[in-house]
């Protein structure tokens, strides 16, 4: 069985992400989305927020699971017994960022391989804190995060 995890902060999932879940949902049979536990970097959204976010965006899709984790990416690779990282990129200002966890990564575990998407053109320009800046305004952000959680994401940012 072939799986990948799939990394990130997901705070909150956007149809960029959605849209890397799908297309990598797609080349494995079991993706597994996994939410860092950061202490350092509080979120809006707690983990367990995400997660739930994250299960329901994705209740359509039967190959994901969601889990959250803390500590090494890598271990976390091993406990859930993949060696397929994925990762999205939008521009080149993310391919630096992920280029130097990709080989930190590949350093720490050679048996592990980081494999990258790229954005849907559509999503480019998208990220979660683009969302969370235009719901803090009140703007409008259905072009941005799937109807099931618009509401959840005004409600928390008033
Ligand atoms: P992190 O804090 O780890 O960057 P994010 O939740 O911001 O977590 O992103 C998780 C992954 O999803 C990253 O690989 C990021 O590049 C990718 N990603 C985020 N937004 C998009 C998007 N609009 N299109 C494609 N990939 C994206």
């Amino acid at each position: 069985m072939r799986k990948g995890i799939y990394p990130g902060s997901f705070d909150p999932v956007t149809f960029g992400h959605l849209d890397i879940i799908r297309r990598a949902s797609d080349l494995v049979d079991e993706l597994v989305i996994a939410v860092l536990r950061n202490n350092a970097k509080k979120g809006l959204f707690s983990v367990e927020e995400r997660m739930e976010f994250l299960e329901r965006v994705t209740e359509g899709i039967s190959n994901v699971k969601v889990i959250s984790f803390d500590g090494l990416l890598v271990d976390c690779a091993v406990e859930y017994g993949t060696h397929t990282i994925i990762r999205g990129l939008r521009a080149v200002t993310d391919f630096e960022y992920e280029l130097q966890l990709a080989q930190t990564n590949k350093r720490l575990r050679p048996d592990i391989d980081t494999v990258f998407l790229t954005t849907n053109v559509q999503y480019a320009y998208l990220s979660s804190s683009v969302v969370r800046e235009i719901a803090g305004y009140g703007g409008d952000i259905s072009h941005f995060v799937p109807e099931c959680i618009i509401k959840d994401v005004y409600k928390k940012v008033k």
